[in-house]
């Protein structure tokens, strides 16, 4: 059977493919501790379902009109964006797609032409640069600097940049790094792509997700310029736990959102309807639990951190937003007999049975992926596990 040339080029997504193993092995009765998805174990808040339900009967399970969302979500976008992140936007700048993953992927097809540059920071969340290939971009990968958290700094941005440059995927709080650009760094990069004809595509998906009292700042929040060129992506999977009802938005400039809306017109035709009305609960509605979930990814964070550093051959940053960790376990490749992060994440699985993310999926080899969105229980049952297999 013949494929299309674009999708034989493309890699499966590694964090669901972990996360697919490990629910096998469970289901055929293997007791597998998975750190594998961005998926918080909270359940939907109940006053967000209801929300749904209720429009589920009243009727709303029609086409969303428009395409590009409700005018009540677009609103509550609105406001959620001038409350928590600084930025004034108006529904007219505002889409709301299914999912962060779709809203990523309109972002970089209504923006890139094959041969155009693409900046990806190292280490970047796996679906970037297969989105950008998709498009007929080059990515183009920005090391992060691992004695700083994997952050990258103003002046190797500036490096990077090139005439072909077209775009640059901030990520912050950072999937899988976990952590989080301070105000006076974001500015500074903000500085660097306001001299630069480009777009910067803000994922900010784990813009509420932040530890220790980490400050942030929105990248289109930094300086008029930075608002000119940002488009300002979030949504509601990880801040509500929510993953399953693919619920994201996007605001920014009026013409990048209108050739999303053209491309959304022509796939998906918009996020399901009464998804969008317990979007619009979960904007406007009471936000305790959020703080509530936000509090026990701190302290799981906090514990995991301590006992992937107790570990030998692993070392750990600490993580300041998100529920990733990124420890970097090459001190152990040797020792286990394994070449590289892929071969590392096989051996736990398999003998261990603890599932973690190959770093090499997000562009560090040296590293894998813990995400604590699972219980303190699965951390230190799987912690467990990991530290007799590498006693
Ligand atoms: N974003 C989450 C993760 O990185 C969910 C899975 C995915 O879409 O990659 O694990």
């Amino acid at each position: 059977m013949k494929l299309s040339s674009r999708v034989e080029a493309l890699a499966e997504s590694a964090t669901l493919a972990v996360t697919a193993k490990a629910a096998q092995l469970k289901s055929e009765g293997v007791d597998v501790v998975s750190f594998g998805a961005g998926e918080p174990d909270f359940d939907t808040p109940q006053h967000i379902k209801l929300a749904a339900i209720r429009a589920i009967e009243a009727g709303q399970t029609k086409y969303s009109k428009p395409a590009t969302g409700i005018a009540a979500v677009k609103q509550a976008v609105c406001e959620k964006l001038a409350r928590e992140n600084e930025l004034q936007y108006k529904p007219s700048q505002v889409i709301v797609t299914a999912g962060g993953k779709m809203a990523c992927n309109l972002a970089i097809q209504a923006l890139i032409d094959p041969g155009d540059e693409v900046i990806i920071p190292v280490p970047y969340w796996v679906s970037y640069p297969e989105m950008v290939k998709l498009a007929g971009g080059v990515p183009v990968f920005l090391e992060g600097d691992e004695n700083d958290s994997f952050k990258f700094s103003p002046a190797a941005l500036e490096a990077a940049i090139t005439p072909k440059t077209r775009l640059l995927i901030f990520n912050s709080p950072s999937n899988p790094g976990g952590f989080t650009y301070h105000p006076a760094e974001t500015q500074a990069i903000a500085e660097v792509t306001a001299r630069h004809d480009m777009v910067v595509l803000a994922d900010e998906i784990y813009d509420r997700l932040r530890f220790d009292g980490q400050a942030f700042q929105s990248f289109a929040s930094s300086s008029s310029k930075a608002y000119e060129q940002t488009l300002t992506l979030i949504g509601a999977s990880k801040t509500y736990s929510m993953t399953g009802w693919r619920a994201g938005y996007v605001a920014g400039p009026v013409p990048i959102i209108k050739a999303m809306a053209k491309l959304q017109s022509q796939s998906t035709s918009g996020a399901c309807t009464f998804v969008q009305h317990g979007l619009i609960e979960a904007l406007t509605g009471d936000q305790s639990e959020v703080e509530r979930m936000r509090v026990e990814f701190e302290k799981r964070g906090a514990h995991i951190h301590q006992r992937l550093n107790a570990l030998p051959g692993i070392s750990c940053n600490k993580p300041t937003g998100a529920f990733y960790v990124f420890p970097n376990v090459s001190g152990t490749y040797s020792k286990l007999s394994v070449a590289g992060s892929i071969e590392f994440a096989k051996a736990v699985l398999e003998k261990a049975h603890v599932a973690v993310v190959p770093g090499i999926a997000f562009g560090s080899d040296a590293c894998v992926r813990f995400s604590f969105a699972c219980s303190m229980e699965q951390i230190d049952k799987g912690l467990d596990r990991l530290a007799e297999f590498l006693r």
